[in-house]
């Protein structure tokens, strides 16, 4: 069952049910889109979840990004749960269900690389995959309808930062030994043509560019779960006798669990704090910040906008995004690149040299593993409609057959019987939109803000004495974003005008509800204000009681 992430790159959470319990894969967010104003984040519709609490066993969490960790703090709000992943996995999750205040509501369980657990009626096998953010697991599930096979998020990096690769030998001796029945797989890169480059060359970019700007102080930015990452650039900016400050609360949280956890090789003596640059030469420092994607809040952004206290930038930086804007992100990132070249900063971006490297399988490392695994049916995961049906067709290409690849989507309930694999039914799965601490704000008000935000707010405002039928005050029209004032003069009169007439006649029919009143005015300023500017604003009514 998919809660989220077929569809869209994002809010991941689907549900594996065996003998009538529930196993959670993954509870993630999604960032909001443009057209989201005022949305902070989004989750999957926890309404099955909600309905089903009883039945929860746990959740597995394949890593730690916020797209498959990310929901975690809302949903144990309502059910309590215990929490699968590895150490490092559960590492990063956990500070935002401490922050929620709600670790007493899971128990967070650590599994080992190549674990074979057993949670309730799930028998359960961890296997190592590399991905952005170490520690990553694919998932075997023995069920007793055969082997469902989840990739997890996944590249198959051959030479990986950590040296713990993608378990191939591992996937293909269950594949071969006890046949995969369902292999779920990551359709994010199923457009690109090609292997995903090992991340290990994105070191050697960085030390390359550092070799060559001995004269500039160093700025990375890149996100902060990628450990590898800070990892390559801690090392090239060591090699050139530079020490390392972290710019940015989650970067310099996850350098320390890292570690801590012995997951990162940073010297003490190579590590600075960022107040305490000042009193360095530019020249031995190199700052690893957040804000790749070009938050707006975030350290670089405000960097950009000269609005960092900590940080000011300047023609004596090279500033390098390690990185590669998520779709959707692209303007905020080009804004960020733009406000650093304004203040003199020389911008290294993915676009100018290969700084970056995908977390994702492209399309060789997606027939490797069809190849590999020989699934009976596949159902392509994480991804937009598009990705996903060019994995579809992928998986066709190498013989997987047409009938045993299901095109699902969020809300999808597939059923494996005696008889085969087929849908069987849905379930809800809208976009559950988060503004603030506040939880869903619902479609009707983000349509409200939509509307406020592209044709603006007129109101009018009258008070009436329902008693004697007459108008006491107005009508006062008063509006916001809609039409430029001065200019509106006649436009603001003539909507009085015709407001009045309407609540007039109203009050002279014998109206004896204010709500009449107020409808009758918005009809009549609605009707108005469309056939004079042809636009939509919306249109609100105050009728107070003398
Ligand atoms: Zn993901
Ligand atoms: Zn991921």
């Amino acid at each position: 069952m998919f809660l989220g992430g077929l569809g869209e790159i994002g809010r991941n959470c689907a549900c594996i049910e065996v003998d009538g319990r529930i196993m959670l894969l993954d509870c993630g967010l999604m960032f909001p889109e443009s057209d989201m104003p005022g949305v902070d984040l989004v989750l999957p519709d926890f309404t099955y979840l909600r309905d089903n609490a009883d039945r929860i066993e746990g959740c597995i969490i394949t890593h730690g990004h916020e797209d498959h960790a990310g929901g975690l703090s809302f949903l144990l709000r309502e059910i309590e749960f215990p929490i699968y992943g590895s150490a490092l996995t559960l590492g990063l999750a956990r500070s935002r269900i401490e922050e929620a205040g709600l670790l007493g509501r899971t128990r967070l369980i650590p599994v080992a690389d190549g674990e074979r657990r057993r949670i309730g009626p799930f028998d359960v096998e961890f296997i190592p995959v590399t991905h952005s953010v170490p520690n990553g697991f694919a998932t075997v599930f023995r069920t007793p309808q055969g082997i469902i096979l989840h990739s997890g998020d996944f590249k198959i990096d051959f030479t990986p930062v950590d040296g713990r690769a993608t378990d191939l030998a591992r996937i293909g001796a269950i594949s071969s030994e006890e046949g995969v029945r369902l292999l779920l797989a990551d359709s994010t890169n199923a457009e690109e043509e090609g292997h995903t480059a090992s991340e290990r060359s994105v070191g050697r970019v960085l030390a390359d560019l550092f070799a060559a700007h001995p004269d500039k102080r160093i700025i990375v930015a890149c996100f902060a779960s990628h450990i590898h990452r800070i990892q390559q650039i801690a090392d090239a900016a060591i090699a050139n006798g530079r020490v390392i400050a972290t710019l940015g609360r989650s970067m310099g949280k996850n350098v320390a669990l890292a570690r801590s956890m012995g997951l990162l090789s940073i010297p003490d003596a190579s590590l600075v704090d960022i107040d305490d640059i000042g009193g360095l030469d530019p020249r031995r420092v190199c700052v690893i910040s957040t804000g790749s994607q070009g938050e707006p809040m975030s350290a670089l952004a405000l960097m950009a906008a000269n609005d960092n206290r900590r940080l000011v930038a300047g023609d004596g930086d090279l500033v390098v995004l390690s990185s590669h804007a998520i779709p959707g992100n692209e303007t905020s990132v080009g804004k960020v690149i733009d406000g650093l070249s304004r203040l003199g900063a020389e911008v290294i971006h993915s676009g100018l040299a290969d700084v970056h490297v995908s977390g994702h399988a492209k399309r060789d490392e997606l027939r490797l593993l069809q190849s590999l695994v020989r699934p009976q049916s596949f159902i392509p995961v994480h991804g937009e409609f598009r990705h996903l049906s060019h994995h579809a067709r992928l998986a066709a290409s190498m013989g997987c057959p047409e009938g045993r690849i299901l095109l699902a989507e969020d809300g999808d309930v597939i059923q494996l019987t005696d008889d085969g694999i087929d849908f069987a039914g849905e379930v809800p799965a809208g976009y559950l939109y988060v503004d603030g601490i506040v939880g869903d704000v619902g479609r009707g008000v983000l349509r409200d803000r939509q509307v406020l935000a592209a044709e603006g707010v007129v109101m009018v405002v009258i008070t009436v004495d329902m008693k004697t039928g007459e108008l006491v005050t107005g009508p006062e029209i008063i509006t916001r974003g809609w039409v430029y004032a001065p200019e509106a003069d006649e436009l603001l009169g003539e909507a009085r005008r015709v407001v009045l007439a309407a609540v007039e006649d109203e009050l002279a029919s014998g109206a004896v509800e204010v709500e009449a009143v107020g409808r009758r005015a918005r009809q009549a300023l609605g009707r108005l204000v469309n056939e004079r500017t042809k636009r939509r604003p919306m249109i609100v009514p105050v009728v107070m009681e003398a």
